[in-house]
């Protein structure tokens, strides 16, 4: 675990959603929750799959206003996406048993940010000796099977997110 936490790569995951404009408010509205890699939302919350994915596993959690600073987060928002984020934690442990998970938030480009107009979550499973795993997706636009393979395995555990 050389690597606990690695913002260069998270600004390439994020990169990576740029050009697809913000996804924090537009994929949990699409019709097909599944192929938006959708796995939950609550009144203030939207719980995602990241398609760049530094890990098996990764999600994206964020509240679903769109916003920059954390500071102008209403209280009930924050207070409803931490409780969705550690009921997510619990979801990746009893999914995929990682050995240890990374949570955390990148906030401004210079940290790591490829997002930054929306606060946005990262919840990544940890496993010994996974520091090599680097999966290099690039341009390719076809969704791998694997996303949805996690999808359909996460998703479940979801059905009983309160908050
Ligand atoms: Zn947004």
């Amino acid at each position: 675990m050389k690597q606990l936490w690695a913002p260069w790569r998270m600004a390439y995951i994020d990169e990576g959603l740029k050009d697809q404009g913000c996804i924090f408010c537009t994929k949990y509205r699409e019709a097909d929750l599944r192929a938006a890699l959708v796995l939950a939302q609550t009144q203030h919350t939207v719980v995602m799959m990241n398609k760049y994915p530094y890990n098996n596993g990764h999600l994206l959690i964020a509240p679903k206003r769109h916003e920059s600073s954390l500071a102008q987060l209403p209280g009930e928002a924050f207070i409803e996406v931490n409780e969705v984020l550690r009921q997510a934690v619990e979801v990746v442990h009893q999914a995929f048993s990682p050995g240890g998970i990374n949570l955390g938030m990148n906030l401004g480009k210079c940290a790591g940010a490829g997002i930054e107009a929306h606060l946005h979550w990262h919840i990544v499973p940890r496993w010994e000796g996974d520091t090599n795993f680097m999966p290099v997706i690039g341009e390719t636009r076809v969704m791998p099977q694997h996303l949805l393979d996690s999808f359909d395995r996460l998703q479940p555990h979801f059905k009983n997110l309160s908050a």
